[in-house]
């Protein structure tokens, strides 16, 4: 008999969704705003500790808008994670300016200061600065944030911290997202809280989250006939679904604590087997683990990360490799691109590395499955 589907990251709902969602039907807010869309921007502007927030349709709407702010326009340059889901760079692509990707530091898998620098060094050079530089946290776990920052004050340039993956996470104590210019989030299905989809722009600059607000909502100007002198998009997020969004919110921490968890167990129970290692924890803060990530060491173990990915699947477990570094996509084959070291960080990564069934909602059993799954690969 066929097992029950084991996901790499489900939804997982608290329970007082459906009571959210009850009151906007009761109050008949079914739409694209409303008392929980405004609630739900205080309550994570609150959590995250900035002095606003605007709820979108999605986070990849979020990374548009900061793109907008930052007047990143045709032929302009944005300097990009390399090591993240296409939805980081995607938005350059709608403003016609051209991504130029940075590799990860192996202490982090995030940005790497070095191949930041000298990126933006060269860009000094030639006259061509960015626009902008979007910091990628991957996997639940802040970048260092302190080294990149001072980096691009130095040559100021503004930051947009895509925190899609690391809502919850810490940064010298801070919240990650909170730490650039202006930062972002995502509620899709498979991030550590959810909306069913939908996205925040978090920011200080009050002024600029009004102008986002102002184009999100089709940039209809103060009268009461429809006027318009800007083009708009339709980026606002629903009443109902910012009511699941702030049930969600409040189990947060121990969406984090799970999954943190989570990792635990895989480290304790596989973290000894030949060849294998995880994505490091930095000191400087805390990761949520959203994804834990195992690796394996092709100079310890015969056993690759494909073999390991098939055999979870025959058991009705779904695993994947980790993203695809954006510079080695074809979208981008003619992008330019900065590596940490004489060595591409980020192909070692994606060559050895899968990510493992990390969702809030795994339970021991489901565990046992996936590692006597990968246990028994290892002792054939
Ligand atoms: C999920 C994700 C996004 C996009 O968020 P959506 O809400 O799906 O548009 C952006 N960046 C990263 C790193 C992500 O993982």
């Amino acid at each position: 008999m066929k097992q029950p589907r084991i996901y790499l990251s489900p939804p997982h709902m608290g329970g007082e969704e459906g009571r959210y969602i009850e009151e906007a039907f009761r109050t008949n807010w079914i739409a694209p705003l409303g008392p929980h869309v405004d609630a739900f921007e205080k309550e994570v502007a609150q959590y995250v500790g900035t002095s606003s927030a605007l709820a979108l349709s999605s986070g990849t709407a979020a990374i548009h808008l900061a793109l907008k702010l930052l007047k990143v326009g045709e032929g302009d340059t944005v300097f990009c994670s390399t090591l993240t889901f296409v939805a980081s760079a995607n938005p350059i692509l709608y403003q016609n300016a051209i991504p130029v990707f940075i590799d990860s530091d192996p202490d982090t898998w995030n940005m790497s200061p070095r191949a930041l620098e000298h990126a933006l060094s060269q860009a000094k050079g030639t006259k061509k600065m960015p626009k902008a530089v979007i910091i990628v946290n991957l996997y639940g776990q802040s970048a260092d944030m302190d080294a990149l920052l001072e980096i691009c004050g130095h040559y100021k340039v503004p930051v947009i911290e895509d925190a899609a993956e690391s809502l919850g996470a810490e940064y010298k104590g801070k919240k990650s997202g909170s730490l650039g210019l202006y930062g972002i989030y995502s509620f899709n299905g498979n991030k550590i809280i959810t909306t069913s989809g939908g996205g925040m722009l978090v920011s200080n600059d009050e002024e600029g989250l009004d102008k986002a607000r102002f184009w999100a909502t089709q940039a209809r100007d103060q009268a009461v006939h429809y006027q318009h002198s800007e083009m708009g998009y339709n980026y606002r997020m629903s009443n109902v679904l910012a009511g699941i969004g702030r049930a969600q919110l409040k189990t947060l921490e121990d969406k984090v604590q799970a999954r943190r968890r989570n990792y635990q167990i895989y480290y304790d129970e596989l973290g000894k087997l030949p060849g294998v290692s995880f994505m490091p924890e930095a000191s400087f803060g805390k990761s949520t683990r959203w994804l834990t990530v195992l690796m394996l060491d092709p100079s310890n173990t015969s056993i690759s990360p494909s073999t390991v990915i098939e055999e979870l699947a025959k058991d009705n477990i779904e695993s994947r490799p980790v993203w695809k570094p954006l510079h080695l996509q074809p979208l981008f084959r003619d992008n330019s691109y900065y590596m940490h070291s004489d060595e591409s960080t980020s192909d070692i990564l994606f060559n050895q590395g899968i990510c493992l069934p990390s969702g809030s909602s795994l339970t021991m059993n489901e565990m046992d499955r996936i590692i006597s799954t990968i246990y028994q690969l290892f002792s054939r």
